[in-house]
């Protein structure tokens, strides 16, 4: 499978950057959403009046335009994606991590799963609102983007593959959140993207108990043969996904395209991204059916 990007439309951000006349490979383009616009404080008194009238509340994703949505990347582990103080992580991960082995490197996110984000996350999931998806994919891309140059890799050498949803789950709901995701976050960063994992039904992870769901979800997913991605092979692969909770479903994504990698003889670094992280003193309260 290759390289496929969104539609082209008004520039608003290129990866990678082309000189003027530079004869190279066609740049990626992102297209442009409410989000990527910064609207005055007019048309927002305006937008809102709107709403207001109409009896409603702007999407959650306008509403977030305004916030800061990444986090500062000195407060968080980029081992692990979770919160921590100043100087409590490194390269090696944080104090809640280094002792234990995780499925992935190294771990993006947007922010934690909560107020706005979460607002949002649940809008493209129960709403199937696809721009929400794109502009929040286009943020991931963009974050997934600044980590990998860091590390000085190209962004157009890493393989973005979305966490799949069942096929049952995803006719109930009208959207594949995760392939929207990804996809827009690989249009935003320069990457390919690719579904090279599938998902065998079973019980929603959060019909079970945080405990559980490791168990739940082991030997759900299944790696497509590495053949249906073209060319060269890529620098990094990073799973893509809506949220992470117990890390559980994330994990499981993680080992089985390990597993796939390994048995067509791929070595390289797996990460993962998602938009938020349920912080940890979430985790213990939030009973088994909420999101
Ligand atoms: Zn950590």
């Amino acid at each position: 499978m290759a390289a496929r990007s969104e539609p082209k439309a008004e520039t608003n951000f290129v990866w990678p950057p082309v000189a003027p006349g530079d004869g190279g490979r066609e740049p990626v383009v992102a297209p442009v959403g409410p989000a990527s616009r910064t609207p005055g404080v007019l048309a927002k008194l305006v937008a809102q009046g709107e709403w207001a009238w109409v009896g409603s509340e702007p999407p959650a994703v306008d509403r977030l335009a305004g916030v800061r949505w990444r986090d500062a990347p000195e407060l968080v582990c980029p081992r692990c994606a979770g919160d921590v103080g100043l100087f409590e992580a490194d390269a090696d991960g944080c104090p809640a991590c280094r002792s234990r082995r995780l499925a992935w490197r190294e771990a993006v996110r947007l922010g934690p799963y909560a107020d706005e984000l979460r607002e949002c996350v649940l809008e493209l999931k129960f709403t199937r609102r696809r721009p929400t998806g794109v502009i929040l994919g286009r943020w991931l891309g963009e974050a997934i983007a600044a980590r990998l140059t860091d590390h000085g890799l190209p962004p157009n050498r890493a393989l973005i593959v979305p966490v799949p949803t069942t096929r049952r789950r995803r006719m109930a709901r009208g959207i594949d959140h995760s392939a929207v995701l990804a996809r827009s976050a690989a249009c935003a960063s320069g990457a390919a993207w690719g579904r090279l994992l599938t998902r065998r039904s079973g019980r929603p992870q959060t019909s079970v108990p945080a405990s559980r769901r490791l168990r739940n979800v082991a030997g759900a997913f299944k790696a497509r043969s590495a053949r249906a991605v073209a060319g060269e092979a890529p620098a990094v692969v990073v799973v893509v996904d809506d949220v992470r909770t117990t890390g559980a479903t994330m994990t499981a994504a993680c080992r089985a395209l390990r597993s796939g990698m390994r048995a067509a003889d791929w070595a390289c670094p797996v990460w993962s991204a998602v938009v938020g992280v349920t912080p940890a003193r979430d985790r213990a309260k939030r009973p088994a059916g909420k999101v």
